[in-house]
């Protein structure tokens, strides 16, 4: 069976490791940690980068610095995994779901500004699979009714939108380094703080409500309790693993876009024209997250999915639409989000990982341009 997903250890992860258990210092914050921060802020010019446990948690962080009060409103996609709805739930938010766009699974502009309210106070935006949302539709959008933007960048490691990097155009950013995104550490995430404004309380989040990382810099003498807060940052081991995974980062990259290449050409123009191929607007770039599919219907995708498993090829479908989730259906106004629906009923998403052999790439695409059932 061709799986769906295989973690790739790109070798040095061991070597790494073995450096943490022989260094002085095994939790948060030590010399790989700052290794990786160093590297997202040399190399995408983001101005502050934290290491977090979890893209969930660094969704966290963005949610918390947003500073909410009950009743205020979140807009964000319905098409997005519960992490971003989670976030701001927590602060007491109220979220507000809007559609995708019939081209890409993302939201956009149009769908977004008739949603906005007074209460509303942050626009979050998912780029899915490293597609770039139409970035400076909603940024202007966000400076004519005053919100924030939070980028959920979960997938958007190393992609741009006009030649800037995802994660480094909303006032915040979250990435996910999970085992399933192109850069992993197994689980992890990072917040990315666009606007210097939040750049202090955003480190005292980071460490437990405490100014402990000033008390590092040799900024103040001693550090104590100044803010809410939690444990947001991941142990040395979970770095050094992430730091090996970002020196091998040119080379996992060009292998993924290798396959994703591989798929589009053997399918594009082939393929039953029923099935949409993704689309990748001139503005943005593909950091081969994903390479998906939108079938005409659910029976269609529940059929083509079996009959790729009976040919030993592992698919999943994607997100669950959220407005319509067991425990959020009834605490939203409910509307219709037609293309949401579509790509919550019809959307596949085909086996991409740094493993996958030209052979299997070709076994995929033989089996889905002779589709039988
Ligand atoms: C993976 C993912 C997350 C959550 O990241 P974790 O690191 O698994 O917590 C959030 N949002 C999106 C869009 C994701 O794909």
């Amino acid at each position: 069976m061709i799986p769906f997903n295989k973690p790739y250890c790109s070798g040095r992860e061991l070597k790494y490791i073995e450096d943490v258990c022989h260094s002085t210092t095994m939790s948060g914050n030590g010399q790989f940690t700052k290794k990786c921060h160093k590297f997202f802020e040399e190399k995408y010019g983001f101005k502050k980068c934290l290491l977090a446990t979890s893209g969930t948690d660094a969704l966290e962080m963005c949610a918390m610095l947003c500073d909410l009060k009950p009743g205020d409103e979140v807009i964000i996609p319905s098409y997005t995994f519960v992490s971003t709805a989670l976030a701001f739930l927590r602060e007491g938010a109220k979220v507000v779901f809007a559609d995708s766009s019939t081209q890409t699974p993302n939201c956009e502009a149009s769908n977004i500004e008739p949603l906005i309210t007074n209460k509303t106070k942050v626009i979050a935006v998912v780029h899915y699979a490293g597609v770039a949302c139409d970035m400076d539709a909603i940024m202007a959008l966000a400076e004519k009714y005053n919100l924030l933007v939070v980028e959920d960048a979960a997938h958007s490691v190393d992609s741009y939108y006009k030649g800037k990097p995802l994660g480094g155009i909303g006032h915040l950013g979250a990435f996910s380094f999970h085992e399933t995104k192109n850069i992993s550490s197994g689980e992890g995430g990072m917040l990315v703080v666009n606007d210097e404004r939040f750049i202090r309380r955003a480190e005292i989040i980071w460490e437990k409500g405490t100014n402990r990382a000033e008390f590092y810099r040799g900024m103040v003498n001693k550090y104590g309790w100044c803010d809410m807060g939690s444990s947001f940052l991941p142990s040395e081991f979970n770095a050094a693993y992430l730091w090996a995974q970002l020196e091998q980062m040119d080379d996992i990259q060009n292998k993924r876009k290798h396959i994703w290449k591989m798929y589009d050409e053997g399918l594009r123009g082939k393929i039953d024209p029923l099935i949409k191929l993704p689309v990748v607007p001139e503005y943005a770039t593909n950091n081969a997250h994903m390479y998906y599919m939108v079938c005409p219907s659910l029976d269609y995708r529940t059929k083509l999915m079996n009959y790729l498993k009976e040919n030993g090829i592992q698919t999943t479908f994607h997100y669950l639409p959220l407005h319509s989730s067991t425990y959020y259906h009834d605490k939203h106004d409910a509307r219709v989000l037609e293309n949401c629906d579509n790509y919550g009923d019809c959307l596949v998403r085909l086996p991409l990982f740094y493993e996958l052999k030209d052979e299997e790439v070709m076994h995929v695409i033989h089996s889905l341009l002779n589709i039988k059932w």
